[in-house]
């Protein structure tokens, strides 16, 4: 058996030392519901606060207006519903765009059924939208303006400040899927005029099964979940209090560690892109080279069928993606690599390379050699 190379860390990532530490004691002896009276409960609710302490600090928000959820595709589902449900007397019109995860699209398509009217804007072929086609988009009856703040899958990273300006200006609700940004890039939500932002742990080397969602405190919505009165009434069920622990402890380190982290990341990468220029012809890099974020790549091989090329990879332990991992069980070309013009045959060829704090020039080394290799012996089939 290999070594294992991990380069999916868009996927997911491991969770810290430092982060289990933190998270262990809240599965055995500090057990108790953060709901209970007793002191035994008031530890959890205590640790609890102070993790939503850290998460608003981190993106410049007040802890009341940070609310723990399950997951990032809870956060957006309960922006996204919450914001439409509780402001359909304003209007019913949402603006999102063609590359955002299933879990805005779907609920973006899920609202279009209860008579919402939902428009997807373009983006081009370096994976940005564009500012004046969202302005012409704006109606009086749109209440929410829904545009993630980096993708995925080629990484490209949105004008997120310009979009925040464009709907304040507007009295328009802003919305941003930043799970794959938080712990990447600096983030001031009340400077950039951010109204939700959905955050995910596993994404920073946090625990799975935690995530949270940043509410200004003036925005109206509805909860999508009904229960107890958890989370200011906005998110029923007891919370996950090793979860949330590890987010906030993870969140901080991120933080911490910001510009050392991405130096390496992008020194990795731009290394791993150059190397693969100089030695494999026929590629196609996919989404802008500057606006992206810092351990991102995807490239297009041609003559390549993704999937395939995974499945070697795989036997010689590395870890990677063709795609985003939650369609990457489907041979559909993804709907990202789509919308910024790539033909079919690039798009089933794409290789998403996702690097992490772990990473070495030595991992990047054998990554190139071992995909030189395989996909010499793909071509001369
Ligand atoms: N949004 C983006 C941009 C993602 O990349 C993901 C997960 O890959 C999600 C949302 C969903 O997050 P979660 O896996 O925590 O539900």
């Amino acid at each position: 058996m290999e070594k294992i190379r991990y380069f999916d860390h868009a996927a997911t990532t491991n969770v810290r030392e430092e982060v289990l530490k933190e998270m262990l004691p809240y599965f055995s002896i500090e057990y108790g519901n953060p709901s209970s009276l007793y002191s035994l409960g008031r530890r959890s609710h205590k640790a609890v606060e102070l993790s939503r302490e850290k998460v608003a600090k981190s993106i410049n928000a007040m802890p009341k207006e940070i609310y723990f959820t399950s997951c990032g595709s809870e956060g957006n589902n309960l922006a996204i519903k919450g914001v439409a449900r509780a402001n359909k007397n304003k209007g019913n019109h949402i603006i999102t765009t063609k590359i955002e995860h299933p879990a805005v699209l779907h609920t973006c398509k899920s609202l279009e059924k209860d008579g919402f009217e939902v428009t997807y804007i373009n983006v081009d072929e370096n994976g940005i939208i564009n500012l004046n086609e969202l302005k012409n988009s704006i109606k009086k009856e749109t209440i929410l303006i829904s545009v993630m703040y980096a993708n995925n899958e080629i990484g490209t990273i949105q004008p997120i400040e310009e979009i925040g300006k464009i709907a304040n200006s507007n009295n328009i609700y802003f919305h941003t899927d930043a799970v794959q940004a938080i712990g990447n890039i600096k983030i001031d939500v009340k400077k950039m005029n951010i109204d939700l932002l959905t955050i995910s742990g596993h994404k920073f080397y946090g625990p799975k099964g935690i995530g949270a969602l940043y509410a200004n405190e003036n925005v109206k919505f509805d909860k999508i979940q009904d229960g107890g009165h958890q989370e200011k009434d906005k998110r029923a069920g007891t919370e996950n209090v090793a979860g949330i622990v590890g987010i906030g402890k993870a969140i901080e380190i991120a933080y911490k560690e910001i510009e050392k982290n991405n130096n390496n990341l992008r020194y990795l990468r731009d290394y791993y892109v150059q190397q693969i220029e100089n030695k494999i012809p026929y590629i196609k890099i996919n989404g802008d080279r500057i606006r992206r974020l810092p351990g991102n790549s995807n490239i297009s091989f041609e003559g390549i069928e993704g999937e395939e090329l995974l499945y070697k990879l795989d036997i010689k332990g590395i870890c990677a993606s063709s795609g985003s991992a939650c369609t990457s069980g489907t041979m559909e070309p993804s709907h990202v690599l789509t919308s910024i013009g790539l033909p079919y045959k690039l798009a089933q060829g794409a290789l998403r390379i996702t690097l992490g704090i772990e990473n070495t020039k030595e991992d990047i080394d054998y990554l190139v050699n071992t995909l030189e290799e395989i996909i010499k012996k793909i071509r001369n089939k």
